[in-house]
C-alpha cells in the first residue's frame, strides 16, 4: 500500500460521522425571528454565521427534502477566488479566507484541499483573457500566476501539452491557494455548528406559500402548517424562481441542469484541478480517488434535475484530449443538479421590494466556493438589515441601474 492511499484511507476514517447525531429533528415552533428557506450550503452557512456573529439563534432553517439534498452535494466542489472584476474578486478572496480557517472554525473535517487551480488557455483570446485576469487578480490580492506550457507540464505532468492537438495548451492560469472540499462534510459541520446554537433545522418541509400584510412578509406556509417569521431569506437556488413568485416577484433567472459525473476509484494520479473553457472540461481526483469531472449547463431551462447524454459524450471527449492516460478509465455515475443563472452570471444578494424579504440566488454554476462567504454577508444584511458593504454591487437593482458585473469570462465552465 503506498503512502497516499494510506492517508486517504485515514481520512475516511477521520471524516466518517453518522449525520444523524450530528444535529436535533425538533418540531417547528409557531413562529421564529428568521426563516431561512433552503437547507443547502448556503441556508445552513447563513444560520450559523446568525448565530455566531449576531447572536440570533429564533432561526428556522426549511429544507423540503435533506439537508444538502439540492445543489450542495451535487456540486464538483471546485474553490478559487480568481474572478476579473474588483466586486467579484472581494466577495469570492473573502470566502476563500474563511475557508482557509473552516475546519477549525468548525471543529469538523471538511477535507479542504488546496491543491491549486489550473485554467487551460488553448487560443490567443484564452490566452489573453488569461493574462488580464492574472494582473487583475494581483492587483486585488488574490493570488494567481501565469504559467507557460512547459511550466503547465510541470505542475501537471498528465496533460497532454502536444501541439498537435486540436485545441494546444499554450498557458494556464493557476491560483495555488485553490482546491476541492468535501461538500457533504461542509454542510454537516455548519449544520451542527448551528444546531448546537440554537438553530432549528426542519427536513421534509417544504414552504409552498410566503405570507405578505402591507409589502411585509409575516411567515411561510408550509407542507407542515404555517410558521410566522419577522423576516424571510430565500437560499432556493434553482428553485428561487418559483419562490419569488409566491409574492408576486419576478427574478433575472433562468434554472438549467448541471450534470457532473465520476469515475471508478483510482490510485492518486491528479494532483491539482484543471479546467478549460475551450474544450469545456474540468476534472479534479476526489479524496476518495474518484476523477470528478464536470462541463457547462445543459441549454434548455429545466425544473428536472437530469441532464442529456450529448452534454456527457462531449466532456468526456474533452477529458481524453487533455488527459490521454484516462482512456480505459469506467464511468461509475452521472447526476445533475438545478442552476440558477442570472444575465450578467453573478449572484443577487439582498433586499427584495417586500419588506424584510431578503433573497440570495443567481450563484449558476459556481456558489459552492462563495458557502461560507455568502453565509457570512447575508447574515450580515439580515441581522442588521443593512447589506453587508461586500454585497452592495450584487443588488437586485443592478439590473434597473445597468451596473452589471458580467463574469461570464471568469464563470462559463469554470466553476
Ligand atoms: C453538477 C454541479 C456542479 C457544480 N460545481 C461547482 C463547483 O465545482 N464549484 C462551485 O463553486 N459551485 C459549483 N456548483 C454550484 C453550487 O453547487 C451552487 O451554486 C450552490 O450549491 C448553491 O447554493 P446552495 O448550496 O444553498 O444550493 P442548494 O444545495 O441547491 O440548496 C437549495 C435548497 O433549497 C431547497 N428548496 C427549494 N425550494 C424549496 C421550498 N419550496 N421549500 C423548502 N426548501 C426548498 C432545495 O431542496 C435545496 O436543498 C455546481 C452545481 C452543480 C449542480
Amino acid at each position: 500500500m503506498t503512502p497516499a492511499s494510506i492517508a486517504l484511507i485515514t481520512s475516511a476514517a477521520v471524516v466518517a460521522p453518522n449525520p444523524e447525531t450530528l444535529w436535533r429533528t425538533p418540531e417547528p415552533k409557531r413562529t421564529y425571528e428568521v426563516v431561512i428557506i433552503g437547507g443547502g450550503g448556503h441556508g445552513l452557512a447563513t444560520a450559523y454565521y446568525l448565530a455566531r456573529n449576531h447572536g440570533l439563534t429564533d432561526v428556522a432553517v426549511l429544507e423540503r427534502g435533506w439537508l444538502a439534498g439540492g445543489n450542495m452535494a451535487r456540486n464538483t466542489t471546485i474553490i478559487r477566488s480568481n474572478y476579473l472584476w474588483d466586486e467579484s474578486a472581494a466577495l469570492y478572496e473573502h470566502s476563500l479566507k474563511l475557508w482557509e480557517g473552516l475546519t477549525a472554525e468548525l471543529d469538523y473535517d471538511i477535507l479542504f484541499s488546496q491543491r491549486g487551480v489550473l485554467n487551460l488557455a488553448h487560443n490567443l483570446h484564452d490566452v489573453r483573457e488569461s493574462v488580464r485576469r492574472v494582473s487583475a487578480n494581483r492587483l486585488n490580492g488574490v493570488d494567481a500566476e501565469w504559467l507557460t506550457p512547459e511550466q503547465v507540464k510541470e505542475f501537471c505532468p498528465i496533460l497532454n501539452t502536444s501541439p498537435n492537438v486540436r485545441y494546444p495548451i499554450m498557458g494556464a492560469t493557476l491560483q495555488r491557494r485553490g482546491g476541492i472540499a468535501r461538500h457533504d462534510a461542509v454542510a454537516w459541520g455548519f449544520a451542527r455548528g448551528a444546531d448546537r446554537l440554537g438553530v432549528d433545522l426542519i427536513q421534509n418541509c417544504q414552504v409552498i406559500d410566503i405570507d405578505v400584510q402591507r409589502g411585509r412578509v409575516v411567515g411561510v406556509q408550509t407542507t407542515n402548517g404555517p410558521i410566522g417569521a419577522q423576516k424571510i431569506l430565500l437560499c432556493g437556488a434553482g428553485h428561487t424562481s418559483v419562490l419569488a413568485e409566491m409574492v408576486g416577484l419576478r427574478v433575472p433567472l433562468q434554472t438549467h441542469p448541471l450534470q457532473a459525473l465520476v469515475s471508478e476509484l483510482l490510485e492518486p494520479v491528479l494532483s491539482c484541478v484543471v479546467m478549460s473553457n475551450a474544450v469545456h472540461v474540468y476534472v479534479s481526483q476526489a479524496h476518495k480517488g474518484e476523477l470528478v469531472m464536470g462541463a457547462g449547463i445543459d441549454a434548455y431551462n429545466s425544473y428536472a434535475q437530469r441532464g442529456s447524454f450529448q452534454v456527457i459524450e462531449h466532456q468526456i471527449a474533452a477529458a481524453l484530449e487533455l488527459f490521454p492516460i484516462f482512456s480505459r478509465v469506467h464511468v461509475l455515475r452521472t447526476w445533475a443538479g438545478l442552476v440558477d443563472v442570472a444575465p450578467d452570471a453573478s449572484p443577487i444578494i439582498g433586499q427584495t421590494p417586500i419588506e424584510n424579504l431578503y433573497i440570495n440566488c443567481g450563484w449558476g454554476t459556481g456558489g459552492f466556493k462563495a458557502t461560507p462567504g455568502a453565509g457570512w454577508v447575508l447574515a450580515h444584511t439580515v441581522a442588521t438589515g443593512e447589506p453587508h458593504p461586500l454585497v452592495v454591487p450584487f443588488a437586485l437593482e443592478r439590473f434597473t441601474s445597468g451596473a452589471l458585473i458580467d463574469e461570464h469570462g471568469a464563470g462559463a465552465v469554470a466553476h
